[in-house]
C-alpha cells in the first residue's frame, strides 16, 4: 500500500514516510492510495477475534508485509495494548436498549487518544531501530518530537513516547492553562527522554512556537522534527479496528452469529464526539472497507464549524473572542477548524467529480488534489469555503451530524446517571462522551429511529475519557444528585496521589521561539545526546 497527499502533490511514498513525515510536503495530509476491501469471510473468520487480532488483521491491509513483516507487527500490537486496563482493550457497555457506549479509555492516560498513540511510540521506535541497524556510516537515526497540547494530547503522546530509544519528546503546554490532572498527568513522567515546557503564554502561543520550529530548516534538520498531531495517518489507522470491534462485541453479547441474516437485519450507528474529525474519520475508513454502517453522527460541542457544513454546504470559521474558539465543558473539542476533515474532504471531491463507477481513475485522484488545494487556500485567504451540492450529498448518505450545548451536555450526565426505568443502567459520563450520547439521543428523535430489540437501530457512542479525567464539570452536573460520591463512584485509584507525586518541568519565560529552541538544545544535551 502507498500514500498520496490530499492536495495532489505527492504520491507513492511508503508507509513508514507516511508515518515518519506526517505531513505531505505540499501541506497535504496523506490517505492510502486505495482503501484496501475486507476478505470475503471476514465475518466469520474475525467473529471471535480479540482486540490485537484484529488490529493485526486489518492494519496488514495498510501496511505492505515487505514493510513491516506480520511477526513484528503482531509483536507492536501486543505490546502497544499490553499497558491497557481492560482484557479486551476497548469494552463495551449497555446504557440503554439500542444504546451503547465503547470506552476508548482504559489505557495509561483514561483517554482515547491513548489507542492510537501506544502505538505510534512503538512505531517509530521500531522504524528507527531498522533504520540504524542498517545505516553503515556510524550515524545514529533520531527523533525530537515536539508537540503543543491544551491538555489530552500531550499526556497521551508523552505516555506513548516515553522511555521510546532514539526518541525524545518536549510537549509545551501554556503555563497554568491546563487542568491540574492534566498537567500532573504530563509532569510526573520521569523518563530521560520526556521534556514538559511550561510556556507564559496561551494554547496558540505554545502551538505558533511549534509551527515556528517545524518550518526553521536549520533547527528542523538538526534534530529531524517529528510530529504526533492528529493528523498523522497511524493514528487514524489504529482507531479503525475499534470499529470493527464494536460491530463484533456486540453481536456477540446478543448471541448472533455476524454471517447470518439476523445480523445483517440490524441497522449500526456509530455517534462519535468530534474535535479533529480523527475518531470519526477512522469510521468512515472502517465503513469504507466494508464494515456494516447506517450512519456516523458526527457530535459537536457549540464549535459546531462541522455541523454548520452539513447544514449550509459552506466551511466557515467562526469568528469572535479567542480566536472564534468557544470554551465549552469538553474541551478536548474545542477547536475552530478541524484538520482532519481535509482527508473526507479529498473522497467527496472525488466522488463530486465522477461519473458513477470511475471513481478510481489517476486523473481523478489528481483532480481531486487540486480541488482541495483551492478550497484550503480560500479557507486560509477568506476563512470560509463552499463545496458543490453533490459533494454534500455523498457525505450526507454516510454521516449525520448534532450540535450539543453545555447545558444539554450537563443534563445528559445527570440523565445517565439517573435511570428512569428497569432497561437503564446507570452510568457516569465524561462530558465529551455527553456529548456524544445526546447527540445519539438527538438522531433517534430526528429520524424517528426504533432501537434494538423493539426496532432495527443500535447506536454505540464512542466514549472518549473517563469521567475522573474531567472531574469539575462531571461533579457540577452531579452535586445536587443524592447519592453521588465523587470519590466512590468515580476516581480510579491511579489517579489517588497522583497530585502530589514528583515532577519535572521547565519554564519558559516568554513566548519566544528563540527561548523554546535554547532549553529544548540544553535538555538534550543533559539527556546525554550531542548533534
Ligand atoms: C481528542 C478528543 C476528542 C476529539 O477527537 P478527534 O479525533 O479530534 O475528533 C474527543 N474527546 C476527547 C476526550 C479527546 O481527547
Amino acid at each position: 500500500m502507498q500514500y498520496r497527499s490530499t492536495r495532489g502533490q505527492a504520491k507513492n511514498y511508503s508507509f513508514e514516510e507516511a508515518v515518519m513525515t506526517g505531513l505531505g510536503p505540499d501541506g497535504g495530509l496523506f490517505i492510502p492510495q486505495e482503501i484496501p476491501t475486507l476478505p470475503s469471510n471476514w465475518r466469520q473468520a474475525w467473529s471471535q477475534y480479540s482486540f490485537q487480532q484484529l488490529a493485526v488483521e486489518i492494519l496488514s491491509l495498510y501496511i505492505d508485509d515487505s514493510e513491516i513483516p506480520r511477526a513484528d507487527l503482531t509483536n507492536l500490537v501486543d505490546r502497544s495494548y499490553a499497558t491497557f486496563r481492560a482484557e479486551d482493550v476497548t469494552p463495551l457497555f449497555k446504557v440503554r436498549d439500542g444504546l451503547y457506549v465503547m470506552e476508548l479509555f482504559h489505557g495509561p492516560t483514561f483517554a482515547f487518544k491513548d489507542v492510537a498513540l501506544q502505538f505510534v511510540g512503538n512505531l517509530f521506535e521500531y522504524f528507527l531501530e531498522r533504520k540504524n541497524r542498517n545505516e553503515t556510516s556510524g550515524k545514529t537515526h533520531r527523533l525530537t518530537v515536539v508537540g503543543a497540547t491544551s491538555g489530552d494530547t500531550g499526556s497521551a503522546a508523552i505516555y506513548g513516547l516515553r522511555g521510546k530509544k532514539n526518541v525524545s519528546v518536549f510537549i509545551l503546554h501554556p503555563d497554568g492553562r491546563v487542568s491540574p490532572i492534566q498537567e500532573a498527568q504530563m509532569t510526573t513522567v520521569l523518563d530521560k527522554n520526556v521534556h514538559n515546557l511550561s510556556v507564559k503564554g496561551t494554547f496558540d502561543d505554545c502551538q505558533d512556537i511549534v509551527k515556528n520550529l517545524f518550518g526553521n530548516k536549520e533547527f528542523n534538520t538538526r534534530h529531524h522534527l517529528g510530529a504526533v498531531n492528529s493528523i498523522n495517518w497511524a493514528r487514524i489507522l489504529a482507531q479503525t479496528v475499534y470499529y470493527f470491534q464494536a460491530y463484533f462485541s456486540l453481536l456477540r453479547s446478543l448471541n448472533i452469529d455476524p454471517a447470518s441474516a439476523e445480523a445483517d437485519k440490524i441497522n449500526f450507528d456509530f455517534s462519535v464526539p468530534t474535535g479533529n474529525f480523527g475518531d470519526v474519520l477512522a469510521g468512515y475508513y472502517a465503513y469504507r472497507m466494508g464494515l456494516p454502517t447506517n450512519k456516523l453522527l458526527i457530535a459537536t460541542n457549540e464549535n459546531d464549524i462541522l455541523y454548520r457544513f452539513f447544514a449550509s454546504q459552506a466551511y466557515e470559521k467562526q469568528t469572535g473572542e479567542d480566536g472564534g474558539v468557544k470554551s465549552t465543558l469538553s474541551p478536548a473539542m474545542d477547536i475552530l477548524v478541524s484538520s482532519n476533515f481535509e482527508r473526507l474532504l479529498w473522497y467527496l471531491a472525488r466522488e463530486s467529480e465522477s461519473d458513477e463507477g470511475k471513481t478510481e481513475s489517476e486523473e481523478l485522484c489528481d483532480k481531486a488534489g487540486q480541488t482541495v488545494a483551492r478550497w484550503m487556500q480560500e479557507l486560509k485567504d477568506q476563512g470560509v469555503f463552499r463545496v458543490a451540492d453533490k459533494a454534500v450529498l455523498k457525505a450526507r448518505e454516510i454521516f449525520d451530524a448534532a450540535r450539543v450545548t453545555d447545558a444539554e451536555t450537563s443534563a445528559g450526565i445527570r440523565d445517565f446517571y439517573q435511570p428512569k426505568n428497569a432497561n437503564q443502567t446507570p452510568y457516569v459520563l465524561d462530558p465529551h462522551t455527553a456529548v456524544g450520547v445526546v447527540a445519539a439521543e438527538k438522531l433517534i428523535e430526528r429520524n424517528n429511529l426504533k432501537t434494538y430489540p423493539a426496532g432495527p437501530d443500535i447506536l454505540i457512542c464512542l466514549a472518549t475519557a473517563h469521567p475522573a479525567k474531567f472531574s469539575e464539570a462531571v461533579e457540577n452536573s452531579l452535586k445536587n444528585v443524592a447519592g453521588f460520591n465523587f470519590e466512590k463512584d468515580v476516581l480510579p485509584t491511579e489517579f489517588i496521589g497522583l497530585l502530589e507525586k514528583e515532577r519535572r518541568v521547565s519554564h519558559v519565560e516568554r513566548a519566544d521561539p528563540q527561548l523554546v529552541i535554547q532549553v529544548i538544545e540544553k535538555e538534550l544535551r543533559e539527556e546525554g545526546i550531542s548533534f
